[in-house]
């Protein structure tokens, strides 16, 4: 059953995105480090939370309808995976408690702002196809989106074809998003690194452009992360963006620091950034 309100409201943004060659849909990722000590079993850093929840409040207030939040697992999500069976099919399900828990924590701390944050469960929006690539089962995200509320998603434990389940990283979740949304998508993804930095661990360069069609130099500039991470790390993040930008979406990944911090740039087109600002920019074209 569909609300006729949520209906209207639905056609009317569709009607103002069609008009405005400048809207786009904005994915905030958060990176698992900026919140939690991934060596720490179930650490969860609440005031951190709490900082980086003001800021997107402001900007959900600016541009409603337009901002997707992506929570990273952190330790809680490591943990829920570290030393599963690998022979049985469904070991990953404690993945779904675990970054329940996490969406939730993020959750409290908007809702504590007077957002409307709605967390959405990834597992129930989509399955895997053969290639491990997201086959989208609902409109859901925007919905939510539509209706002026702002949708919190993270990695989960997602089915596969074969009923196997498959415990993903947050990191994918952008990919997810490609497929699920008409409006063309930007990806922020904030880490504690100011981009994909080159000549290893210290260095002082940032790789500033990587064309998805030919990403040797990202994968170069690439050092092993600690035993401790169970998702493949910055590899991982290094991958889903550049699918995710083959698929069309302008992918950034940027060092995150909540501290007076104004995300409204993010919205804004990429020729108008502060030179001063250090991230990867992955997308089609060069220029914006
Ligand atoms: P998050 O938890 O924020 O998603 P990850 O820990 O998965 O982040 O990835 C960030 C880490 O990736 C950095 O702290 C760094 O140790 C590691 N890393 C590996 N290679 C690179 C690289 N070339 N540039 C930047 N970071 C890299």
């Amino acid at each position: 059953l569909s609300s006729p309100a949520v209906d209207r409201t639905w056609r009317s943004t569709q009607r103002a995105r069609e008009s405005s060659a400048s809207d786009r849909v904005l994915a905030v990722k958060i990176g698992g480090s900026l919140f939690s000590d991934k060596s720490v079993a179930g650490s969860l850093d609440k005031g951190r939370i709490a900082r980086f929840a003001r800021v997107i409040s402001s900007l959900h207030e600016r541009f409603p309808g337009q901002v997707v939040l992506i929570t990273g697992g952190g330790a809680i999500g490591h943990g829920a995976l570290r030393g599963i069976d690998p022979a049985d099919p469904f070991a990953a399900i404690g993945l779904t408690k675990a970054l329940a828990d996490v969406r939730w924590a993020w959750t409290q701390a908007l809702v504590g702002l007077g957002v409307r944050a709605f967390p959405l469960q990834l597992g129930a929006m989509a399955t895997l196809d053969d290639d491990l690539s997201f086959r989208v089962r609902a409109d859901i995200v925007e919905r939510v989106l539509a209706s002026g509320a702002l949708p919190i998603l993270s990695g989960d434990s997602v089915l596969d074809a074969n009923g196997n389940l498959h415990g993903l990283s947050s990191d994918r979740v952008p990919e997810f998003l490609v497929r699920a949304l008409q409006t063309p998508l930007r990806v922020a993804s904030f880490t504690d690194v100011p981009g994909i930095v080159l000549g290893g661990p210290g260095g002082k360069e940032t790789l500033r452009y990587v064309d998805p069609m030919t990403p040797q130099a990202a994968y170069e500039a690439l050092w092993t992360n600690s035993e401790w991470d169970t998702t493949g790390g910055f590899k991982t993040k290094v991958d889903a963006l550049i699918r995710c930008a083959a698929e069309g979406a302008e992918c950034f990944i940027l060092e995150g620091v909540a501290q007076d911090s104004e995300w409204a740039y993010l919205l804004s087109p990429y020729s108008g950034w502060s030179n001063k600002l250090h991230c990867t920019r992955i997308a089609r074209s060069p220029a914006a």
